[in-house]
């Protein structure tokens, strides 16, 4: 089988499936018209297809010819709540966007499923295509494995991939793993400051949470400096702090909230307890209350270093040497596939698809209203997610 020439002739296709999501995107847990739109994709294919009851999941479970491992195979569908300002002839204007690329997830995925249902005599095992919704903040990977996607296919998958198409970084075409840690975990520090608030000319008769709040923010800075190996990082960035009314009044609260980064189980574990507790003394020298509490959102995604090594040799053997580029370092951002990676071995793999002619390490980052991805690498990315598949089962003959 020549998955590569038969992923050319779906080409075109792919494309014209691309931007019609691009133009309707959806956001959060429900997507309605995307998952009508892959569903009437997938109609007529030979596959066991369920739908999600909390989310509008798709799960389908293709049955190879003969006995074998399972592979599944996740492409998330959902866009982000940015205005697009790409002025693409698709674009969307709906104050919604495609800004991470999840179309061409998607895209690649119903052709990874036509791919390889040609080819179903000469798979030997099970293929689980997992259409996810809700990746951008909304934990949609913990949804689907609390409604059974391990199970899917009656056995739990041997092994799980998934693609990440970025419009800046990596240059076209170009595929990238690694072993280990792959992207950060992504948790959220909420804190409020509750002191007494009084005359700004009389701060001895008050309780100023504003003081304490500013000490808690540079203890906490310096804390993460002082605690962490440089070579196992935490990032805490305090993006809001909210206090006061006027310059003259002392207010009874503050409130900020910081995202907070870690590359491994253990520093998040540290950074969660630690955090909570730098706010807690600081506090009680200020002669304050504090609510901190630390919300765990996306844990570290852990390739596994076999499964990584695979992949690699997939790419090159399917697409060409050149065609793939290690992943050198963990990414800043996060990912719910690492609710998957935790149970099933695998990886996650990124595909650079920068605007046609652009410059990767210039081109806007995925996430922002000027974010474009080029469709000509969507081809190559259904055979790479079907190669995937196609060489981790046993093969028939
Ligand atoms: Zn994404």
């Amino acid at each position: 089988m020549n998955l590569r020439d038969d992923a050319r002739a779906l080409a075109d296709d792919l494309v014209r499936l691309r931007r019609t999501l691009h133009r309707t995107p959806e956001t959060g847990l429900d997507l309605p018209r995307t998952q009508e739109t892959v569903l009437s994709r997938l109609d007529g294919l030979p596959l066991e297809i369920t739908t999600g009851t909390g989310l509008s999941s798709v799960t389908a479970v293709l049955r190879g010819a003969a006995p074998g491992p399972v592979v599944l195979l996740r492409g998330d569908m959902d866009a982000l709540p940015v205005a697009e300002r790409t002025g693409l002839d698709f674009a969307a204007d709906n104050g919604r966007m495609h800004a991470c690329g999840h179309d061409l997830h998607t895209a690649m995925l119903t052709g990874a499923a036509t791919l390889l249902c040609a080819h179903r005599d000469r798979l030997a095992g099970d293929v689980v295509f997992m259409f996810q919704p809700g990746e951008e903040g909304f934990d949609g990977a913990r949804h689907m494995l609390a409604e059974g996607l391990l199970d899917a296919a009656g056995r739990r998958p041997d092994a799980a991939y998934a693609v990440h198409v970025m419009s800046a970084g990596l240059p076209g075409g170009v595929f990238g793993t690694r072993g280990g840690p792959a992207l950060a975990a992504s948790d959220v520090l909420r804190v409020t400051v509750r002191g007494a608030g009084g005359h700004g000319s009389m701060p001895h008769r008050a309780k100023d949470p504003v003081q304490a709040g500013c000490a808690m923010v540079t203890a906490l800075q310096a804390w993460i400096t002082r605690t962490f190996d440089v070579f196992d990082p935490v990032i805490l960035t305090v993006g809001t702090f909210h206090a006061g009314t006027q310059e003259n009044v002392i207010p009874d609260t503050a409130v900020f909230k910081a995202t907070v980064r870690s590359f491994s189980a253990a520093a998040q574990a540290r950074v969660k307890d630690g955090t909570v507790e730098v706010c807690r003394g600081i506090a009680a020298a200020y002669g304050v209350a504090v609510d901190a509490e630390f919300a765990e959102l996306y844990p570290v995604t852990v390739n596994d270093h076999a499964e990584a090594d695979f992949a690699a040799h997939v790419v090159r053997e399917a697409l060409g040497e050149e065609r793939f580029a290690p992943q050198p370092r963990p990414l800043h951002g996060s990912e719910d596939f690492s609710r998957v990676l935790a149970e099933v071995p695998g990886a996650m793999l990124t595909l650079g698809a920068p605007p046609a002619g652009a410059d990767p390490e210039h081109s806007p980052n995925n996430h922002s209203p000027l974010a474009e991805f080029d469709d000509a690498v969507l081809a190559d990315g259904a055979t790479v997610y079907a190669e995937l598949a196609a060489r981790r089962l046993a093969p028939t003959a």
